[in-house]
């Protein structure tokens, strides 16, 4: 079967070995004699299954003891909502939030229904072309958090560092940038990402909060929405969306266990960007970047061409040679090439020649 190189920012290319994996046990997990799809989530087997994942994500992020980690439904989405009613609702001080891009914009919206918020920097006069530097900020005291994206998938803008929330509990959106990169999960307060960029499938949500955060939980939250209860019941409360974790196992132990940790991941990721960034600074205007050097993403390369006719025909071309879903997002238009872990040198080799191809052909 022909597999092209899929750019899609989400849900994304996956590992072929896991995709194998799956493919192997989609009739029948050996050791159940049925397929994930169809097994209780009660089951042993299962069980198994959600522990595993668990503790892959423990060990790739060297998660403390004193962090939960979640496999919730709803999405990035939902948590934008969930957060705010948890830990904003009836604040009079606000929850400050650093604008980079249009997903923050979301978590904005969704966090005002609950209460105050500040725009602790606001990358919009910019046309969100970077992150801001620390002294940037305007951050407020007694803050009930600070919420960051540490990497914004529609601009291609990533924080290089995590920011100081001086005091404030860090919550951190890090739906498209998980497990690309070692972090110190002690330097946040709670990180969510929905797996479909990186880690997974659609349908998963993995959140890793510190148990301080989860006291704070008021008592009367929809069970649904409630993270207090979703960490005393390990994501079992309700049916958890069984497969999708099941395949985020498979995931991460293939950074285990064929990438080798998240340095190497990194490492891979870095050389891939540089290979279309270079192409990007070396084109002497073709190509313009959209990103700011210092806040480019290793995630998502967006750039543009000289005019939208060329920019139609590179698709057109990019796509007969195998190169797809590399149209930017319909709200800023241009070209985005998502480079997620999965995504492997081989594509971004192919993808960096039919760049320096196409610009010989047509500049
Ligand atoms: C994709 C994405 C979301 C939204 O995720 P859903 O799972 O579709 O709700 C939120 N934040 C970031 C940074 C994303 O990339």
């Amino acid at each position: 079967m022909k597999r092209v190189y899929n750019f899609s920012a989400g849900p994304a290319t996956l590992p072929l070995p896991v995709l194998e994996q799956a493919q192997q046990t989609f009739l029948a997990l050996p050791e159940a004699g049925m397929s994930v799809l169809e097994m209780s989530h009660r089951s042993s087997w299962f069980t198994e299954i959600i522990e595993t994942t668990e503790a892959n994500i423990r060990k790739l992020y060297n998660i403390p003891g004193n962090y939960k980690v979640l496999f919730l439904q709803g999405g990035a989405s939902l948590q934008f909502s969930m957060l705010s009613a948890s830990f904003l609702r009836g604040s009079n001080t606000p929850a400050d939030y650093v604008l980079s891009g249009s997903w923050a914009n979301k978590a904005i919206k969704e966090a005002g229904k609950e209460g105050p918020t500040n725009i602790a920097w606001d990358g919009k006069p910019d046309n969100f072309v970077r992150v801001p530097k620390q002294d940037e900020l305007s951050l407020t005291s007694g803050s009930p958090y600070m919420h960051v994206t540490s990497n914004e998938t529609i601009q291609g803008v990533q924080w290089a560092q995590t920011p100081d929330a001086q005091g404030a509990p860090l919550i951190c959106d890090m739906s498209s940038d998980f497990l690309s990169r070692p972090i110190n999960v002690e330097d946040y307060a709670m990180i969510y990402a929905g797996a479909q960029k990186n880690a997974g499938g659609s349908g998963v949500t993995v959140v890793i909060i510190r148990d301080d955060m989860l006291e704070k939980v008021p008592d009367n939250m929809p069970s649904m929405l409630d993270y207090r209860l979703m960490a005393e019941k390990k994501s079992l409360y309700n049916t958890p969306p069984s497969y999708a974790i099941y395949i985020v196992m498979l995931v991460t132990d293939w950074l285990l266990n064929q990438i080798g940790g998240l340095q190497k991941m990194t490492q891979i990721n870095q050389e891939k960007a540089n290979l279309l960034y270079s192409v990007i600074d070396q084109s002497e205007g073709f190509y313009s970047g959209h990103a700011q050097e210092d806040s480019r993403s290793l995630m998502n390369v967006t750039w543009r061409l000289p005019n939208d006719d060329l920019q139609a025909i590179f698709l057109d071309q990019a796509k007969a040679c195998d190169l797809y879903e590399l149209k930017g997002h319909r709200s800023v238009g241009g070209i985005r090439a998502s480079i997620y872990n999965a995504m492997t040198l081989k594509g971004v080799e192919a993808l960096r020649d039919f760049m320096v191809e196409f610009q010989k052909q047509h500049a």
